[in-house]
């Protein structure tokens, strides 16, 4: 991709506990463009949320550590920042939407001055414009009477709602990044629905580039223009989503396919891939995926699989991908 807004590369994290050293992401790279969606998926655990904390530089260290690799923002390695210089970033160039509206938001203070204090520390603006501009925030991303609701406190409005006054605090200083971190989780389906439709609209407007990370594919295809899946640390597929959906080429993506619950399971158990991603601590030799895979060979369970690149935007980390991509949608993992 040429120029790409945010450019990852060979990112390394571990987790230190006492003397030892538990790898969360291993050797990761990705870019995403300028104006576009990336969806993240993956099972809990996977890295997803940890690679969005490195990139927004929350990430709790200790006991988190990031051994190896770069953030490149625009160019810029914000690994090599000092504190200070990261600080303007956060908020300013990226900004973080979190699953938990109303964990994240101060239960004690009305939300227009939560989103107005924005406006007060990152542009000096006096308490009557920040408040004004908190108020066209609000209208932005849809909140119904908000002159009068502004007043109001994070537990006065319902769970969509306060993922909305998250979004206005994200939005506020106008981010190029936004990572929405299961943004819609806790959420039924009709609002989800209305907050990807929310997230989308915002998106094309300000042309900003958006970072989804899901376990939801099903999310995933309703807003991102790519996917890129990680399992146990590390990326396993990367691909457009339309080809990633029709034709996916790694076993643990035709899993997580097979395991959107569809009319077709009314009444029965919802499917499942088998068994459970590994331990950090414990991982499997060779592929990380073989306890699991119905493809694995003795190759797969010796040599962890190099990346393939099956296309100019496609990459898959499997031995077997041809045949795995040649027998889907027959092949499940
Ligand atoms: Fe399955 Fe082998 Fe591919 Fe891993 S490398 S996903 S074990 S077929």
């Amino acid at each position: 991709m040429d120029n790409p807004l945010l450019e990852v590369k060979n990112l390394a994290i571990e987790f230190r506990t006492g003397q030892r050293r538990l790898p969360a992401v291993q050797d990761l790279s990705f870019t995403i463009g300028r104006g576009s969606t990336l969806a993240v998926l993956g099972e809990s655990g996977c890295g997803k949320s940890i690679t969005a904390k490195a990139i927004m530089g929350i990430l709790p260290t200790p006991p988190a550590r990031i051994t190896e690799g770069q953030i490149l923002l625009e160019g810029t390695d914000l690994l090599a920042l000092s504190p200070k210089a990261f600080r303007k970033v956060q908020g300013a160039e990226i900004a973080m939407v979190f699953q938990d509206a109303l964990s994240a938001l101060n239960p004690v203070v009305p939300v227009v001055r939560q989103i107005a204090e924005l406006y007060r520390i990152h542009r000096g603006a006096g308490r009557k414009d920040a408040e004004a501009a908190a108020i066209d925030m609000m209208r932005a991303v849809k909140i119904p009477d908000a002159a009068n609701r502004a007043g109001d406190y994070p537990f006065q409005f319902s769970g969509g709602m306060r993922q909305r006054i998250m979004i206005a605090m994200a939005l506020a200083l106008e981010p190029k990044l936004l990572i929405a971190d299961e943004p819609t989780t806790a959420l039924d389906v009709t609002v989800q629905a209305q907050i990807l439709d929310l997230l989308a609209e915002l998106q094309q407007e300000r042309n900003m580039s958006l970072m989804l990370i899901t376990h939801d594919l099903g999310v995933a295809a309703q807003i991102a223009e790519e996917a890129l899946v990680m399992y146990s640390g590390g990326l396993v597929e990367r691909a457009p989503i339309a080809q990633l959906l029709d034709r996916p080429a790694h076993p643990y993506t035709i899993g997580l396919l097979g395991s959107i619950p569809g009319p077709q399971h009314k009444g029965g158990d919802l499917p499942t891939i088998s068994g459970l991603p590994p331990q950090l601590a414990n991982r499997p030799s060779g592929c990380s995926f073989h306890p699991r895979c119905r493809f694995a060979t003795e190759l797969c369970r010796s040599e962890a699989p190099p990346l393939h690149r099956m296309s100019a935007d496609r990459t898959t980390a499997c031995h077997h991908w041809k045949e795995v991509k040649d027998e889907y949608p027959v092949a499940q993992a």
